[in-house]
């Protein structure tokens, strides 16, 4: 009997690194490809004048179990932490404050909670360009594979014949342009984060220090999907436009020391659906945070797991 072929997972962010450690410890051959020069995806924690920041996911919450005990672990080895349950809420001139569920940061940056994760797992880089008919992922040979991705990335990839997956695959996501700014010090009120209402440019704001712990002077901006979707071709051009945004909303009178912008043209889902992934009878699984009623990161966990422990089922 020849060696059975491996699942092909693509896509090493939260996702597609939960599925491949669920189909790892069922002892499948299981084999992670992605395209970054790190892995993480959304979950992007890259450095930014020698310091680490948080570009993507702003923060993360938990409220299923399964995704808990994870973060319990987390917690206990000191990657995780509970950040605050509070926000501002300002339109640049009246400011009110806004509690909601736990937000969790992690001291080293979130893309640390994947590279936890996937320690162990046999993850190379590799752009995966297709996935060709009978389970050829760019001529590697898979028994199945997984895609773990935003859904317009995801179609990208799939051969025609795909049919079914590519009818499943029907959220165009939102764009969203991520300003990491560091200023001399922190100018601005007290905070940990910032909803900022009515304002065509900008809709968040992070203060990245006390997310972090460190308390540098370093706040990191989102854009609305609008805005974003007005400078996906040359998004260094809305960098003085969405500084200005910022210092508007929080009322700073200092100038950034350094500010840069990160294009996110698949951000967020905008549908919710109920079934945690999909799966035909081709064989190609479907996953991440678009698989859910609640999209986010823990919405991309509890997919890839539950995908991840479907194909043990069926493959063993
Ligand atoms: C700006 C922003 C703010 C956010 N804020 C929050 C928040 O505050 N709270 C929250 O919970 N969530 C937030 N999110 C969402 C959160 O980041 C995602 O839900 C989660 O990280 C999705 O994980 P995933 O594994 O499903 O997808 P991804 O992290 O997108 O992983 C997909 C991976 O596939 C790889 N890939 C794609 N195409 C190919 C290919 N052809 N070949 C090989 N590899 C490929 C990519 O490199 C990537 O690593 C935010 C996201 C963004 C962008």
């Amino acid at each position: 009997m020849g060696a059975m072929k491996p699942v092909v997972v693509v896509g090493a962010g939260l996702a597609g690194v939960a599925a491949a450690r669920v189909l790892t410890m069922a002892g499948l051959p299981t084999i992670v490809l992605d395209r970054g020069r790190s892995i993480g995806g959304r979950m992007a924690s890259p450095a930014s004048d020698g310091r680490v920041v948080d570009t993507g996911a702003s923060y993360f919450t938990v409220s299923e179990p399964e995704f808990a005990a994870v973060v319990d672990g987390w917690r206990k080895r000191g990657l995780a932490r509970p950040w605050t349950d509070t926000f501002l809420v300002t339109d640049g001139e009246a400011t009110s404050q806004k509690s909601g569920p736990m937000r969790w940061a992690a001291p080293r940056g979130l893309r640390h909670l994947v590279l936890d994760l996937a320690e162990g797992l046999d993850i190379r880089a590799q752009l995966v360009t297709q996935v060709a008919p009978r389970l050829r992922v760019d001529g590697l040979a898979a028994s199945a594979v997984v895609l773990a991705m935003p859904d317009p990335q995801a179609r990208r990839v799939l051969h025609p014949s795909y049919a079914a997956e590519l009818a499943a695959l029907d959220d165009p996501y939102d764009p969203v342009l991520a300003l990491t700014t560091r200023w001399p010090e922190a100018a601005w009120p007290a905070m940990d984060g910032a909803f900022v209402a009515d304002n065509e440019i900008i809709s968040w704001v992070a203060d990245d220090g006390r997310r972090r712990g460190d308390d540098a002077p370093v706040l990191v901006a989102h854009s609305t999907p609008e805005f974003a979707a007005q400078h996906l071709v040359e998004p260094e051009k809305a960098v003085d436009l969405m500084v200005k945004a910022l210092r508007q909303a929080l009322g700073i009178t200092t100038e950034p020391v350094s500010a840069q912008v990160q294009r996110w043209s698949f951000a967020r889902p905008t549908r919710k659906r109920d079934e945690p992934y999909f799966l035909g009878p081709a064989m190609v699984g479907l996953c991440g945070d678009a698989w859910s009623t609640k999209p986010r990161v823990e919405a991309a966990y509890l997919s890839g797991a539950a995908l991840g422990r479907t194909l043990v089922e069926k493959l063993r």
